[in-house]
């Protein structure tokens, strides 16, 4: 299958006080054409970061010092402004955790919706806009504020917007998170339910592996920066062949509320104060050997997955003997 976008090596740096802060640290991903690819890791191990470097809408303190993202032909990293312009507008939809800040509070959302879209859309099309967004009562959201509509319809709003000029690749940033637990699922639905419609890829970058087991064809989990294990959902959250994903799942599951946010799970997170030589996760690791405090480890295909830890083998042999 073909990639709508594909990121390889990158580093981001972010200019702080206290130094460089690199939050992604080599990070690969490629996001198949037509796939639902969620990002799941702990927070701050880089999901935003790479969300937002593969639209190149990293903020001013950001750096991209390493490494290519390619969207749908476009290497974003080389490309001109009015190149860059073109792909956002065209190719790609961003939506993100907090819907009223994606929104001008001072404007009707019609007005919204319809500057979004190509050409100059009547009240019929704006109104079929919102329809395909599942928004109910779309005449009234049309005359609304943003303040007007409740979280899960603002949420919908936004993802009508991105949707308004059929993307190729959808950007979700915990798009989820900041609804009540009961609509986060029909939110998801509907996100999944687009993207079936316009054989578009949806990247979701949550903490909610559960919700994610249920919509995503594939999985990829980062730590420190980089995409620790990637493949298809069943297999990396059934049998997991990185401690890190283990240690998430078995997290996951002491958790009693379904859509919560991970769990911690034991020991501290890198400090991602320059490059890691070795394996980041070694420190907290249940497997760590000798060699994963010497030798960084590189990407590997294990049983029909990509995988960065070299015992992968032997945690994927636990996984199946004591699955989480
Ligand atoms: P979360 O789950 O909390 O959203 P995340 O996985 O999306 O986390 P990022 O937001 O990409 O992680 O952050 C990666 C690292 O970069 C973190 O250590 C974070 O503190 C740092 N970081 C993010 N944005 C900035 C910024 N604008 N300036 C400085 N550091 C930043
Ligand atoms: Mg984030």
């Amino acid at each position: 299958m073909s990639d709508i976008a594909k990121a390889s090596g990158v580093v981001v740096s972010y200019r702080t006080s206290r130094g460089a802060l690199r939050a992604l640290d080599g990070a690969d991903l490629a996001v198949r054409a037509g796939e639902t690819l969620a990002v799941v890791g702990e927070s701050g191990s880089g999901k935003s970061t790479l969300g937002m470097a593969m639209g190149r809408v990293l903020p001013a303190e950001a750096e991209h010092e390493a490494g290519r993202i390619e969207v749908d032909g476009t290497d974003v990293f080389a490309a001109g402004a009015e190149t860059l312009r073109a792909l956002r507008r065209d190719k790609l939809g961003f939506v993100f955790q907090n819907p009223m800040t994606a929104l001008d509070p001072t404007m009707r959302v019609g007005r919204q919706v319809a500057r979004a879209m190509p050409g100059r859309p009547g009240d019929g099309e704006i109104a079929a806009q919102l329809t395909r967004a599942e928004l109910p009562d779309p005449a009234r959201v049309m005359r609304a504020y943003p303040h007007e509509l409740s979280g899960g319809m603002a949420q919908r709003v936004v993802i009508a917007i991105a949707i308004a000029r059929s993307p190729r690749l959808l950007i979700a940033d915990e798009p989820t998170a900041s609804l009540d637990a009961s609509i986060r699922e029909k939110v998801m639905a509907t996100l999944r339910r687009l993207r079936d419609e316009s054989g578009a890829s949806l990247l979701v970058l949550s903490h909610d592996l559960r919700l994610m087991a249920r919509h995503a064809d594939r999985v990829a989990v980062m730590y420190g920066g980089r995409v620790v294990e990637i493949g298809p959902s069943a297999q990396v959250l059934e049998h997991p062949a990185h401690p890190y994903t283990r240690a998430l799942l078995a997290a996951a599951s002491g958790s009693e509320q379904p859509g919560e946010r991970l769990e911690p799970i034991a020991g501290t997170p890198p400090t991602l104060m320059g490059r890691c030589e070795a394996c980041s996760f070694a420190p907290r690791c249940a497997f760590s050997r000798d060699k994963c405090s010497k030798v960084r480890p590189e990407p590997r295909k294990v049983a029909g997955r990509e995988v960065i830890c070299h015992f992968a083998e032997e945690v994927l042999e636990s996984s199946k003997e004591a699955p989480q």
